[in-house]
């Protein structure tokens, strides 16, 4: 047996066994935020991606201030602040252009805002960037997972390439269509009868579009439109289709159907976002989510294995706030179980690890609930509330929803929550 940076690994056959305190599964936003802070308090993980590369899905994520603050907690914040645009703003427009409704961020409450559109790629490799070497193993996808039969509260992961992994603690940051929700016997994510396509147009000449964030809103349809830095810019198109067998789609097909779709508004500049767009940044998505009613600390915990992110709460993306929520998850956690397992409490306390590991999962839980389901729910309703099939539907929320709902007063809220600081890790300052 041969004792690796994280753990042991043993030989069976050919395939490797490897005993890891803490195992995260998905190497996503999630769970490399999560190891690079339990990095930062002392805690060691290995994480599980079943990618060979790390590789974000989409292009581009849009950061607000609860965003930015995780950024900050890295010292990360002021490298994205000089590279990315701060939108000054939001408006809403009919497919004909007309004004619905106009929000500049400096007047709202809770001040001063930021809201900017980052680079996926950009970000996924800043984070990795935080997490140490041999941390993130590549090409190791999660098969399954069975709880040990002979240590109680250790969990066992099979890897497609016959390798397994056992651990005290699973957290699984494995995205919408998680394998770790799967074994909590969590719902399935439900499509919420909307389709989302959404690229990056790059001009190297520069563009002359407004810095705001606008959204055109058609019958069933809505178009987006914002800025990313002086050469790029983000879109995306969403649309009520319920249909699911699109998935062979090439991306010029994609494109096509995009301009089909759009071919009633009245957007100035988006068909040379749409020419401007190269291939690879395109992506059609079907919207997904699940409005998790059930206090969660029941549901997704047991034998020391959790969900955080999308896995835990797949949010659609209508108020820009899954990947931030995923990022708070991670930080929080990691002081729970810095609390649990590093504490000065911790190493006085008569209560047995694994004890102390399973309450600071429910504590997470606890604690997350309020804020996960209240933003699910408002983002679900939000892209309801947008689609309008009929005319006087169209002029309620015209005239009515859109400029009540696009105020001052509440329309930062979300953003405004703060994650705190993370743990100083004792250990290190002593060094
Ligand atoms: C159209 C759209 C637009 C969005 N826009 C925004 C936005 O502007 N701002 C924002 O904050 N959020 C946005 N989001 C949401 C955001 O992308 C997600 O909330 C965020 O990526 C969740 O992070 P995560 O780490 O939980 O999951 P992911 O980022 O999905 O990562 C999951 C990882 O797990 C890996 N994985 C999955 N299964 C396994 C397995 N069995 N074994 C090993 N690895 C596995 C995957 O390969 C992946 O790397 C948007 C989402 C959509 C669909």
């Amino acid at each position: 047996m041969a004792l690796s940076e994280n753990g042991h690994i043993a030989e069976t056959g050919n395939k490797m066994h490897h005993e890891e305190r803490i195992v995260i599964v998905g190497g996503g936003f999630g769970g490399l935020c999560f190891a690079a802070a339990l990095h930062k308090v002392g805690l060691k993980a290995v994480v599980l991606e079943q990618s060979d590369k790390l590789r974000p899905e989409g292009t581009t994520m849009t950061l607000w201030n609860n965003g930015m603050r995780i950024l900050e907690l890295f010292g990360l914040a002021d490298q994205f602040r000089s590279m990315y645009l701060n939108a000054p703003g939001v408006e809403y427009l009919n497919q004909y252009g007309r004004r619905l409704a106009i929000l500049d961020h400096s007047h709202c409450e809770g001040g001063p805002h930021e809201m900017r559109c980052v680079e996926r790629k950009v970000l996924l490799e800043a984070i990795a960037g935080q997490v140490p070497q041999g941390t993130i193993r590549l090409n190791s996808r999660v098969t399954n997972i069975k709880k040990s039969e002979t240590s109680p509260n250790v969990t066992n992961l099979e890897l497609q390439d016959g390798s397994t992994y056992s651990a005290k603690v699973v957290v699984g940051f494995d995205g919408v269509n998680s394998i770790v929700a799967s074994w909590l016997g969590l719902e399935k994510p439900k499509s919420t009868g909307q389709l989302e396509v959404r690229g990056m147009a790059e001009f190297h000449n520069g563009y002359n579009f407004p810095k705001l964030f606008r959204i055109f809103i058609g019958r069933t349809v809505r178009i987006g439109i914002l800025p990313i830095n002086a050469t790029k810019v983000y879109w995306f198109v969403v649309w009520t289709d319920s249909s699911e067998g699109w998935r062979n789609i090439t991306p010029e097909e994609i494109k096509q159907e995009v301009l089909q779709l759009t071919k009633d508004f009245q957007v100035p500049h988006f068909t040379s976002c749409v020419n401007n767009t190269s291939m690879e940044t395109l992506i059609k998505n079907t919207l997904r989510h699940r409005i998790n009613m059930k206090p969660t600390w029941e549901t997704q915990v047991a034998n020391n294995v959790t969900v955080c992110g999308d896995a835990s709460h797949p949010t659609t993306p209508n108020l820009g706030q899954g990947g931030s929520m995923a990022f708070e998850d991670a930080i929080i956690l990691a002081r729970k179980l810095h609390q649990a397992l590093k504490s000065k409490e911790s190493q006085i306390s008569k209560v047995s690890e694994s004890e102390r590991i399973h309450q600071a999962l429910l504590d997470f839980h606890r604690e997350r609930h309020g804020r996960t389901y209240a933003l699910t729910h408002k983002a679900y309703m939000i892209g309801l509330s947008a689609i309008a099939d009929t005319a006087i539907k169209c002029f309620i929320r015209d005239w009515f929803s859109i400029p009540r709902s696009v105020r001052t007063g509440n329309y930062m809220e979300p953003a405004l929550f703060d994650v705190g600081n993370l743990p100083i890790n004792e250990e290190e300052s002593h060094n």
